[in-house]
């Protein structure tokens, strides 16, 4: 589908010039795991079914975003694939010409089965997010038993041709920093990119941050000594992620380091979380309430004039701080999931 170009020739840009061109869509706030990191072992106040942005009022947003220059779109959660039919989301953005660039970041325990039909739809490929590779292991950090369903989306995703494939891992001192090794050789032998997620404080889990945080550069450290890793330039993608590989390695390694080495001044996304409100950091609570303007039959003209007025309260930068509980929301905005 083609639409009317509102960018006027300017692009969607900050108050700090940075261009903005990605839009990262939460379309639900529930999940099938409880990651210690992330959620509490009983879930969360979820969102009522009226409350979550309907599959067209996010095209409508998604569509709007197009308008004036965002050109990448990622689909998240909570676990995106629990939500009935992604794919009939997916092909809905897929319609629209100025959309480039289609992922989805998902736990993988339901991508195996559906893999097909996001395929067709249009997705352009996947993060799945795995933390260790030992079974039971597994069921203490992601608070329910699955590793099995998670390899096998792994394998299918690259099957698929789903490139690149990019496996995202936090690292917590205790929980699974000895397996850092392992998942390195994983990417020895596999075309696929292990980005090591540097943990961030949220809400339940910020006292055990301070306790189990690594940082990036310790754990490069560590890889130096198995090989010899080399800064590369990574695959496509919109993320903050520094590439590193191993000499005749099928895949790479990344580091993301929302604590150690913020990026904030590369900083080119905003996100729409499940119910509507259109988020544009972690800094405060920074946020404008499209949901109510869509059932106020906004038009994609209004829509794009908010998106463009939103930018003046996107602030320069995040000021999450080890073990200092920030928001859920504030937190996950800013990694590269
Ligand atoms: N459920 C999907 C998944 O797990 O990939 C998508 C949503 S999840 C919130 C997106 C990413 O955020 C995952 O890679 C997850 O590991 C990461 N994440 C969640 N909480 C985090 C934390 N406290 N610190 C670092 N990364 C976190
Ligand atoms: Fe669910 Fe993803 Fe959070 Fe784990 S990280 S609890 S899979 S939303």
């Amino acid at each position: 589908m083609q639409s009317i170009d509102l960018t006027g020739g300017f692009p969607l840009s900050d108050a700090f010039a940075r261009p903005i061109r990605y839009l990262r869509v939460s379309v639900t706030d529930k999940c099938n795991l409880r990651c210690v990191y992330c959620m509490p072992e009983g879930g969360l106040p979820w969102l009522r079914r009226e409350e979550i942005l309907s599959y067209e009022e996010i095209a409508r947003v998604v569509e709007a975003a197009a308008s004036v220059g965002v050109r990448a779109i990622r689909l998240t959660g909570g676990e995106p694939l629990l939500r009935r039919n992604v794919e009939r989301l997916v092909a809905m953005i897929a319609s629209l010409s100025e959309i480039e660039d289609i992922a989805l970041s998902t736990n993988g325990l339901l991508l195996d089965e559906q893999i097909d039909a996001l395929a067709s739809a249009g997705l352009s490929r996947v993060n799945i997010s795995l933390d260790t590779l030992r079974p039971q292991r597994f069921e203490s950090v992601a608070r329910r038993p699955g590793l099995e369903h998670v390899l096998r989306s792994i394998d299918a995703a690259i099957a698929r041709g789903l490139h690149p494939v990019k496996i995202n891992c936090v690292v917590m001192r205790g929980r699974n920093d000895d397996e850092v090794e392992d998942f390195a050789q994983l990417s020895r032998q596999l075309p696929v990119h292990v980005r090591f997620i540097e943990a961030m404080p949220v809400v339940e889990y910020a006292e055990a941050q301070r306790e189990e945080f690594v940082s990036a550069d310790e754990l490069l450290d560590r890889l130096r000594t198995i090989g010899n890793l080399q800064p590369i330039d990574g695959p496509v993608g919109n993320g903050p992620a520094r590439y590193f590989s191993f000499p005749d390695a099928a895949g790479t390694i990344g580091v993301i380091t929302p604590l150690s080495h913020d990026y904030c001044d590369r900083c080119n996304r905003i996100r729409l979380t499940a119910d509507g409100r259109l988020r544009l950091c972690l800094f405060g609570d920074h946020h404008v309430d499209l949901r109510t303007l869509l059932r106020a039959q906004a038009t994609r003209e209004d829509l794009a004039a908010i998106l463009r007025r939103s930018m003046l309260i996107k602030p320069e930068r995040h000021h999450l701080r080890l073990g200092e509980p920030a928001s859920r929301m504030r937190a996950l905005s800013e990694i590269g999931g």
